[in-house]
């Protein structure tokens, strides 16, 4: 499975190749990534133009990552997805260039897709997973679920703003 990523160059020259396959979550493009998938990576792609001219690949890729909410640290899993467009230019020379531009052997009967929808897959990857937008997360004090309840702590002594109602609560007025 997944060979289908890979482009035959030759058939270019006749008309646009239409490519469509999956990457799997065992692809060794993964190994060494801490990225674990739910699933494969879903890609779909027209690739036109010539290996002299250069190669342009247009389509989408989806897939779904298995990670943990940074706030409350519950499993999560979210779905990625992204419209790419590529372009494959034998006179860039390979890991120049910007995201969309790479360089590719003019002379090479296959491009193989998949090296760079992984790491098109890995640049999506989001640094801080939220659960939900404004997951408060736990108290590290009480471990009180701060989405659901109140806090249980008592007001940080540092914290001066609260100075006024300490003085309350020792006078025993609340
Ligand atoms: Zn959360
Ligand atoms: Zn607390």
């Amino acid at each position: 499975m997944g060979a289908v990523l890979v482009i035959d160059i030759r058939r270019l020259s006749e008309a646009p190749v239409r490519v469509e396959g999956v990457i799997a979550d065992d692809h060794p493009g993964w190994s060494g990534t801490d990225v674990e998938l739910g699933g494969s990576l879903n890609v779909e792609a027209t690739a036109e133009g010539s290996p002299t001219r250069g190669i342009w690949v247009r389509g989408s890729l989806k897939g779904r990552l298995k990670t943990a909410c940074r706030r409350c640290l519950e499993p999560l899993e979210l779905d990625i997805s992204e419209s790419f467009h590529m372009l494959f230019d034998p006179k860039t020379a390979e890991g120049e260039g910007d995201l969309d531009l790479y360089g590719f052997d003019a002379g090479a009967d296959e491009l193989d897709l998949r090296p760079h929808l992984i790491e098109r897959f890995l640049l999506l990857v989001p640094a801080f997973p939220e659960c939900a937008a404004g997951c408060a997360g736990y108290c590290a004090r009480c471990g009180a679920d701060l989405s659901e309840e109140e806090c249980r702590c008592a007001p940080a002594e540092s914290d001066p703003r609260w100075g006024p109602l300490r003085a309350l609560k020792a006078e025993g007025e609340i």
